[in-house]
């Protein structure tokens, strides 16, 4: 049970099994350094990045300044596929956390399906949200209802532990300055994709990375969060600790659930890969 629980500790808290929330998110730790694959291509034929000069009505996506409301779901009669609700701990400004929500649920929509069918993404957000009693997730419940995923944004390191004990099955926490962790967290929670940072073979792993294509090497610096990290596979083995990049994705970025390499969704590379889209598409069809 121990490596399950390493897996999902920092991307997904179970119950309360700690006092004080992870102080930093997985994204925020791996630290590889990344080869610039393609920087000369995306000077040349993309616009917004990495310099982002989309106006107020555009995001830069996969490098392109796409309209907001291409991508942001409105409100609709039709059945949600999933809905996902957004709430803040330790934040002081709810436009920053308005945002947020709009940048990272927009970045999730054009990684997925429901590029093609926004408005089956249901999203809910309150800011004023404080959980005095009960986990994130009962008290999530006790305003919002039934939901897939609650999303709980903070700026980084920022916790107001008098609003929050413990987080609950199935929630999501982010930093407000990471860019494209929501979509990568949601590939865990609602798709149950794996991690493509470590390299661990099983059966059971349904996007397992290539030894050669996902460029794994071999971690030998036992004081590094990779050793501890890649060495116990989310079925609790203990395995030779490999990190790795991250398969190809069709925009020759890296995937999603790989290395933070390419996981700007400004970055012309991000997405998923195809396979990681074909589980995907089997839980979000638009019609
Ligand atoms: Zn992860």
């Amino acid at each position: 049970m121990k490596g399950f629980f390493l897996l999902f500790l920092l991307a997904l808290s179970f119950g309360c099994v700690q006092e004080q929330p992870y102080q930093g998110s997985e994204e925020q730790t791996p630290q590889i350094n990344s080869p610039t694959f393609f920087e000369e291509e995306i000077q040349e034929n993309k616009s917004c990045y990495p310099e982002n000069h989309c106006d107020s009505e555009h995001f830069c996506i996969n490098g392109e300044c796409i309209p907001k409301t291409s991508l942001l779901p409105e409100p609709s009669d039709e059945e949600p596929i999933f809905k996902i609700v957004f709430v803040q701990n330790g934040m002081d400004n709810e436009t920053e956390f308005n945002e947020a929500v709009d940048r990272e649920v927009a970045a999730f929509v054009s990684a997925t399906p429901f590029k093609d069918c926004p408005d089956r993404l249901e999203v809910q957000k309150m800011f004023d949200f404080c959980c005095k009693n009960g986990t994130v997730k009962e008290c999530a419940e006790n305003i919002f209802g039934d939901f897939d995923s609650v999303v709980l944004l903070h700026n980084a390191g920022v916790y107001d532990t008098d609003c929050i004990k413990c987080y609950g099955e199935g929630t999501v926490h982010i930093s407000v300055e990471g860019r494209g962790l929501l979509t990568h967290e949601l590939g865990h929670s609602l798709f149950g994709l794996w991690d493509q940072y470590c390299y661990w073979p099983s059966e059971n792993n349904p996007n397992p990375v290539d030894f050669e294509e996902g460029n794994c090497t071999e971690v030998t610096d036992k004081n590094s969060w990779h050793y501890r990290y890649c060495s116990l596979s989310p079925e609790s083995e203990e395995v030779t600790p490999y990190k790795c990049l991250g398969n190809m994705n069709s925009k020759k970025g890296r995937s999603i659930m790989g290395s933070s390499v390419n996981r700007n969704p400004a970055d012309p590379g991000f997405g998923f890969t195809d396979e990681e889209l074909e589980i995907i598409s089997k839980k979000v069809k638009c019609s």
